[in-house]
């Protein structure tokens, strides 16, 4: 147990209380260099959870995004439900519920709805896969220039020929789940040996220079301790353009499962902090975070608090440069900090002048400038919504610790700036399109509890 005699409070918030899944007063605590989310229920008493291991950079990175995202921007990134239907049924599925509750959506109601382009949907479901027309889906919603990634469990892009018709139909990336390189943490998380099946899937995608992400649900004391060799693997495939180390989270149907498992990205930053030796760490990754939440704040996009991102950039041999020795990390974190001391007294639009009247300190920030060029597209591919440059494959691979909304971490000022959204068809089927999706998530989880009568 953790003594809390010499705490303080760094903010106060609401959570959901894990029990009863009512809205409860919240707070970080921060506690002995460590910090505390807690929660307390009139009914069901405190529950503390540790989220950050280094009071410090929390408590710089929360200023920094408050600053940032004070405002609530709007949204533009979208998880489309397109099917309760699915291929597997892992025991951790935090969506179990709606397997027996909602309805496809159909191509009349996408066509109906969706009259705006969002930035990007990313086909979602149980397993969207199980839809015999998602090719057609697919390049309807290219049609309607909308960027569209594709999320699956992969085990239908083994077959190399139903690949091909993904990539002729112009899917713009696919995040991919991909756990472990052992197979019995597939069968504990997934409940089948899955890995060859993987493999397969993997190599169809890298044969036809399809862009993925992987998505690793990372578990204590199960996969956690391969972070590095994943990491490894993918600093020797290019056609793998981020990994998305996501701590598991007990949430819907999956919400009794491996109670003693849960991480938060905090944790896992600083089990690829011990495998590079440091190359990557908490430190570089917060001078990063704050030129992210500036950046998205100019383009007024948002940015979860709880999702952390950092670059390297591939070499030969699974060699890489972390992002800091490409930009001086020390130059370029001094004119972060200018930046948010001046933009609340001023205003953004002034911050942002002081940025341009820095640039040249910047300019002699960067170490290696054909590498940075490189960089320079990216970004401004990325701030004009240009999917195709994207699609490329890139020596750049991106590195983000996630985690999704739950009970325990839930924070509504967290989960009200949620950076994606949800459509699907409600119990009644109808067609809803929710802003933030960490919102629904716990909805879901309430509901989830009334149904089994937990609550
Ligand atoms: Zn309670």
């Amino acid at each position: 147990m953790n003594d809390f005699s010499d705490c303080r409070i760094i903010y106060e918030t609401k959570g959901l209380c894990p029990v009863c899944c009512q809205w409860v007063d919240a707070q970080a605590i921060e506690n002995c260099g460590k910090v505390f989310l807690r929660k307390t229920c009139p009914e069901h008493g405190q529950s503390d959870l540790l989220i950050c291991g280094d009071a410090s950079s929390f408590r710089q990175l929360r200023e920094a995004y408050l600053i940032t995202h004070n405002e609530i921007f709007p949204q533009s990134r979208y998880l489309l439900y397109l099917t309760p239907v699915c291929n597997m049924s892992c025991p951790i599925c935090f969506l179990s519920r709606q397997k027996d509750q909602k309805q496809d959506i159909t191509l009349e109601e996408l066509n109906k709805t969706l009259s705006t382009p969002k930035r990007e949907l990313i086909l979602f479901g149980a397993e969207p896969t199980c839809r015999e027309d998602l090719p057609q889906i697919i390049e309807f919603l290219k049609r309607r220039q909308f960027s569209v990634s594709l999320y699956t469990n992969g085990l239908n892009l083994s077959d190399l020929e139903y690949a091909k018709v993904i990539k002729a139909a112009n899917v713009d990336k696919i995040y991919f789940q991909f756990d472990s390189f052992n197979d019995e943490v597939y069968e504990k998380l997934r409940q089948k040996k899955l890995l060859d099946i993987k493999n397969k899937a993997l190599n169809n995608l890298k044969l036809l220079d399809i862009p993925v992400v992987l998505d690793i649900t990372v578990v204590n004391d199960l996969n956690d301790h391969e972070v590095g060799k994943i990491f490894d693997f993918a600093c020797r495939q290019n056609h793998i353009s981020a990994l998305n180390f996501i701590a598991y989270v007990r949430s819907g149907g999956g919400s009794e499962f491996l109670n003693d498992n849960v991480l938060m990205p905090d944790d896992i930053i600083k089990r690829i902090g011990d495998y590079t030796q440091g190359r990557i760490n908490r430190d570089k990754i917060k001078v990063y975070q704050k030129l992210l939440y500036i950046y998205m704040s100019i383009l007024k996009r948002r940015t979860c608090f709880y999702i952390q991102y950092f670059w390297v950039y591939r070499r030969d041999e699974g060699e890489y440069l972390t992002l800091d020795e490409i930009i001086d990390f020390g130059k370029l974190d001094n004119v972060l900090d200018g930046y948010l001391r001046l933009a609340p007294k001023t205003g953004k639009m002034f911050a942002i002048a002081y940025l341009v009247f820095k640039s040249p300190v910047l300019l002699f920030a960067l170490k290696q400038r054909r590498i940075c060029f490189e960089m320079f597209r990216m970004a401004f591919a990325h701030s004009f919504n240009k999917a195709e440059y994207a699609k490329k494959s890139s020596k750049f691979l991106q590195l983000i610790f996630t985690t999704a909304c739950d009970p325990y971490k839930s924070d509504i000022n967290i989960a009200k700036r949620c950076h994606v959204g949800m459509i699907y068809k409600n119990d009644q089927g109808e067609l809803k399109i929710d802003d933030e999706n960490g919102m629904y998530l716990l909805q879901e989880e309430i509901n989830s509890k009334i149904m089994s009568g937990k609550i």
